[in-house]
């Protein structure tokens, strides 16, 4: 086995690691392992706080955009459409399912518009308390959670998996949504005339907040439901529960019938690389880079569109140039991603 403490293999009923001096119990392992999903869902609450911070700098700078001739609702319906679809990324980005992030963000797009529809009567309706800013943007963010917490059990078509994200992701969304934007108003209140850059950290707080909050209870609920599988041990394949196809190891989904697989194989026979940390890097590269490629085609898009009523012309040319740039942008981050996974196989090889 591998010692939860230092990493060294050892024998599978060796009762100390050779290496630390680790007992190797059952008490010792759940302590590790309860560790080793912390970091798991921390590592979605930080994911959700990227999508959260890009979703809303973009979709405060559309509203800016569509300007104060637009009623209220207008731009409550574009924030939340635009806050909804990031955060609805952030789980299939983390596992690198295109699949995936395409649902959880038109999910997430879908909750966002219709908790951005219900502010305002909400605002209204507790316009006499002192918070009511809080509560009603706290039941807009839980509208978008609900959707996008039904994104993992929709993928493995389990109704009890759905019902149970649905909960999670309304509870995170309200949690975050609430403190989010109470955030926000005392910040707003609390610097009078905020340069530039103070605007939109402020503004990316808010997003941070919300996006962190909802994806570490999503996250919590998801690592102990959700994603829990049987624990393999000594089996060399997977086999699936629905068609009996046997899939390697490390297959997440049937290659047969396309069902998520119920089991998971045991740390030893993965051969986990013993640089967890580059991984880890690499893997959060690969995270943003995805997530600029997203925030950079929604960006071309509400730029096109603002342009093309001004100058055609100019509107054609100034989108393909941001293309471009975005386009460079994900590149160069993606491929930092593979040199460093280059570098841990090369170093796995001595
Ligand atoms: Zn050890
Ligand atoms: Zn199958």
């Amino acid at each position: 086995m591998i010692c939860p403490s230092c990493g060294n293999v050892s024998e599978q009923n060796d009762k100390y690691c050779n290496r630390c001096g680790l007992v190797v119990s059952v008490k010792t392992q759940k302590l590790f392992d309860s560790v080793g999903t912390l970091s798991w869902i921390m590592r979605r609450a930080l994911g959700g706080m990227f999508a959260g911070i890009i979703g809303w700098i973009l979709s405060i700078a559309l509203s800016r955009t569509i300007g104060s001739s637009s009623s209220m609702i207008v731009h409550l319906v574009v924030g939340g459409a635009i806050g909804g679809a990031f955060l609805g990324n952030v789980g299939g980005i983390i596992e690198h399912s295109s699949y995936k992030a395409f649902l959880g963000g038109i999910l997430g797009c879908i909750g966002g518009i219709l908790g951005g529809l219900i502010n305002r009567p909400l605002y209204d309706y507790f316009s006499a308390h002192t918070m009511a800013y809080s509560i009603s943007h706290s039941f807009s963010w839980s509208i978008a959670g609900l959707f996008i917490g039904a994104t993992s059990g929709l993928i493995e078509k389990n109704i009890n998996k759905v019902i149970v994200g649905v909960v999670a992701g309304f509870i995170g969304g309200a949690i975050g949504g609430g403190l989010g934007s109470g955030l926000y108003v005392s910040l707003v209140l609390d610097i009078s005339r905020p340069n530039w850059i103070t605007a939109r950290f402020v503004e990316a707080i808010a997003g941070a907040v919300v996006g962190m909050n909802l994806w570490f209870v999503l996250g919590l609920v998801e690592k102990i439901y959700i994603f829990d599988r049987k624990q393999l041990r000594d089996e060399t394949e997977k086999i699936c529960d629905f068609c009996n196809a046997h899939n390697s190891l490390k297959a997440w989904y049937c290659k047969n019938c396309g069902k998520a697989l119920q089991v998971s194989a045991s740390v030893e026979k993965l051969k986990i690389t013993p640089y967890r940390s580059l991984e880890r890097i690499a893997n959060a590269f690969k995270f943003i880079s995805w997530l600029s490629a997203v925030a950079g085609v929604v960006l071309v898009i509400i730029i096109f569109i603002f342009l093309l009523f001004k100058n055609p012309f100019f509107a054609v040319f100034v989108s393909i140039a941001l293309a471009i740039l975005v386009y460079i942008i994900s590149v160069l981050l993606n491929g930092t991603s593979e040199v460093i996974t280059k570098f841990i196989k090369l170093r796995e090889l001595e």
